[in-house]
């Protein structure tokens, strides 16, 4: 899979505090298994020499060990896709005998609805799922995850959770193939039974980081945004957008959301860190931010989109008529 809440990412090295600030039991524990996969998406930040690394089993039940032993009850077994680990089960039996109360799967939900996949990832422990649905429609979800045929396997996973009345949570990426269909997808969405989605914007970082194209500028997304906000609203469903801040929502600004502020440990093949100092975190701050009214919720804005597209539509948000390109001034130290 391409995106998932923590962010995949080899981070900056492992933060000195990572629960500064943060209420000790929404704390999580983000278990990178593995970067190896079954799809391919377009815009995976995820390159082929990451696909080989991976976290041991001995590694991953030692970081959940140190993650119990420091307070923390939360945890998310990802990826990559973490379904195609032959250990995932006996690691989800772990988690939940460590005293995990709350396990979640981040998955794109593939080799959920074949056999009794699902029923043995409940009775082993698992009590969350997120799937990364990317789009909505057949020709468009397997143009974007280049692998024909995987479509009905991806509904077949939705529709034995909904089945089985897992809580369950839709990704959906914003990306400039994708973003015109959000309102729609949504209703999708709504009409299998799911009634929760986290939005998130491209990124181009790692494997991404030259396909400057399939990231559209954030006001360009806006209209459509703003559209299945409303329309989530309507349906009573629970939307948050990720990584385009509030500044730039408006009246819509309560659905935005930084997964960083629960505090997440991330421990992945390669490091562990803070998600907070991930470079795909937002984490910057431009000239406009000052003096604005979201300051204190806000965590700036993501370095790789201010590369791309410099701070000029923050500055307009704000009524501010500043060049683009100004200095920016990073929130969260690089360390
Ligand atoms: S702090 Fe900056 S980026 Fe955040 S909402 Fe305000 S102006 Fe926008």
């Amino acid at each position: 899979m391409a995106v998932s809440p923590a962010d995949r990412d080899p981070g900056r090295g492992l933060a000195p505090d990572p629960d500064r600030g943060i209420e000790s039991d929404r704390r999580l524990l983000d278990l990178i298994l593995h970067y190896d996969c079954n799809l391919a998406c377009d815009y995976c930040t995820i390159s082929p020499q990451m696909r080989t690394r991976v976290l041991s089993t001995a590694a991953a039940i030692a970081a959940m060990e140190r993650a119990r032993a420091d307070g923390i009850t939360r945890i998310s077994l990802t990826g990559g896709e973490p379904t195609i680990r032959p250990d995932l089960l006996g690691l989800v039996r772990r988690a939940a005998g460590l005293g995990f109360g709350e396990i979640k799967l981040q998955t794109n939900g593939l080799l959920l609805g074949a056999g009794q996949n699902l029923a043995r990832l409940i009775d082993a422990g698992v009590g969350l799922v997120h799937v990364s649905i990317h789009t909505h429609e057949r020709g468009a979800y397997e143009a974007l995850v280049r692998r024909p045929g995987t479509y009905d396997a991806l509904v077949a996973g939705l529709r034995a959770l909904v089945a089985a009345r897992v809580p369950t949570m839709a990704d959906v990426i914003l990306q400039r193939s994708t973003y015109a269909r959000l309102p729609a997808a949504l209703r999708w969405l709504h009409a299998l039974g799911i009634t929760a989605a986290d939005l998130w914007f491209v990124s181009l970082t790692d494997h991404n980081r030259d396909n400057v194209a399939s990231m559209p500028r954030m006001t360009e997304v806006l209209p459509s945004l703003a559209a299945a906000l409303s329309c989530a609203d309507e349906l009573g469903m629970r939307v948050r957008s990720l990584h385009i801040p509030r500044c730039l929502l408006g009246p819509l600004h309560e659905h935005a959301w930084n997964p960083a502020d629960e505090g997440v440990r991330v421990v992945s093949p390669d490091a562990s860190f803070d998600l907070r100092a991930s470079r795909l975190t937002p984490g910057t701050r431009v000239p406009a931010c000052s003096g604005c009214e979201h300051e204190a919720r806000c965590p700036g804005i993501r370095a790789d989109y201010l590369d791309r597209y410099g701070d000029a539509e923050f500055a307009a948000a704000r009524g501010l008529a500043l060049p683009r390109h100004l200095p920016v001034v990073p929130v969260v130290p690089v360390v």
